[in-house]
């Protein structure tokens, strides 16, 4: 008997057939005596929805009330559910955020969850209840209802996990595990049985959205036992586990590669190579909450240097205003700004021990005539920016060249 934390995502409760079939799911765990919480998403493409339908009013739109809005798509599927499970003779009861009270701070839209009240859940977890729970929401200590980010309903599942101290948090999602690299990229693509907590947060933070980034570090931080599995059908997904338990045996150097199209890139031409340039043309665009990532600088012969780096792709506009401001002080040539880029990374804990990845990674993109405009290196990962369409290519090429279909 355990308690289990199982969180379904968007498609897995898209439509009232798939709420009953989760039920199913839930009813099957309940018989065989486990202790169950379940967190939920909206239905898949609700929040799209909402969010488009405030942006028709305005945009950009208030960030209290986008929150107050975008949580309801999680308080249509809890209570669904729930029936599901009465009719199947479950003793079950949904919770919004605020009823459980999942406390975070007040930062509208991407809100930290700072502690979960669990005495309530508890109490119904002894009296034999399924306790459903919504995702991706919280309130703040005035009350105001907050959410905790795109993909959120993660950080839901894996937060509520650590404060039951749960046997396991189980992601059920339309993947059946975590892959080498985004199936519907790379047909080759392999399930992982194991990865590490840190090898899953640079895929996750490099672009692979298969759970997001802050749940990856609740996980690793409070060791919850994280496990990604599909809701279509069984089998055992891939656990995200800690480094000795994941690779036991042979170490691989490259676990996965990941990617995302969600960036641009921006250059200032011919600013003066002195002291303090870098911070001149970079501090007023974090200054302006912009999270820059590649960063590249290349003096020329004449003295003066370009500075190319990477944004979000939402933020390019916001960044090239700035950088026009920068260019006119620092008497700059030109600006420039390219957002049909992509950024590729190769990720494993394998790269501390072995050496010629870069390299590898370097010769099979030549090979293919593919162009790296920008590299940047951690000790467990290579990121390159390429132009976009380039990209799928890309992913293959490197999958083949590190053998990640068989090993
Ligand atoms: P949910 O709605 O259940 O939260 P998501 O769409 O957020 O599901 O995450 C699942 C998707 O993540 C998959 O459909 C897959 O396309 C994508 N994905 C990206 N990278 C990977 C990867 N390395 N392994 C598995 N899935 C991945
Ligand atoms: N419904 C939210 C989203 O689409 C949260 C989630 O599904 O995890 O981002
Ligand atoms: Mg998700």
């Amino acid at each position: 008997m355990a308690l289990l934390v199982q969180k379904y995502g968007g498609t897995s409760v898209g439509s009232v057939e798939r709420i009953e079939a989760v039920a199913e799911k839930v009813a099957a765990h309940v018989k065989q005596g486990h202790r169950m919480v379940v967190v939920l998403s909206a239905m898949s493409g609700e929040t799209n929805r909402l969010i488009a339908m405030a942006k028709q009013i305005q945009d950009p739109p208030d960030p209290r009330e986008l929150d107050a809005l975008v949580s309801t798509g999680e308080q249509v599927t809890i209570p669904l559910l729930c029936m599901a499970l009465h009719k199947r003779g479950v003793k079950a009861k949904s919770y919004t955020g605020a009823q459980v009270r999942i406390v975070t701070d007040s930062a509208f839209n991407k809100a930290r969850i700072q502690h979960i009240d669990h005495q309530n859940i508890m109490a119904d977890l002894d009296q034999d209840t399924v306790v459903v729970v919504a995702g991706f929401q919280g309130v703040d200590e005035k009350g105001n209802i907050t959410t905790l980010g795109r993909g959120g309903s993660d950080t839901t599942g894996v937060a509520l996990a650590a404060a039951l101290k749960a046997d396991e948090c189980q992601i059920f999602t339309d993947v059946d595990g975590v892959y080498t690299t985004d199936p519907r990229v790379c047909s080759k693509a392999r399930r992982l049985d194991r990865i590490t907590f840190e090898e899953m947060l640079e895929m996750a933070s490099l672009g692979s959205k298969v759970l997001q980034i802050r749940s990856v570090e609740f996980a690793g931080k409070y060791n919850v036992p994280l496990r990604v599995l599909s809701s279509f059908a069984d089998g055992p997904g891939t656990l995200i586990t800690l480094e000795e338990e994941a690779h036991s045996m042979e170490q691989p150097v490259i676990s996965g590669i990941a990617f995302t199209r969600d960036e641009a890139k921006l250059t200032i031409r011919g600013v003066p190579d002195v002291p303090g340039v870098a911070s001149k043309v970079l501090c007023p665009v974090s200054d302006a909450n912009i999270e820059v990532d590649v960063i590249v600088q290349n003096v020329s012969a004449d003295g003066s240097t370009d500075i190319t780096f990477t944004v979000q792709q939402g933020d390019m506009a916001k960044a090239a205003k700035i950088l026009d401001q920068v260019a006119r002080e620092l008497g700059a040539r030109q600006i420039v700004t390219d957002d049909k880029i992509a950024k590729v990374s190769v990720v494993g804990v394998g790269m501390r021990s072995h050496a010629g990845v870069a390299s590898k990674m370097f010769q099979a993109l030549a090979r293919e005539n593919i162009n790296i405009q920008l590299i940047t290196t951690s000790e467990i990962k290579i990121s390159v920016v390429i132009e976009e369409k380039y990209l799928e290519l890309a992913v293959r090429t490197l999958h083949d060249a590190f053998g990640l279909e068989t090993r």
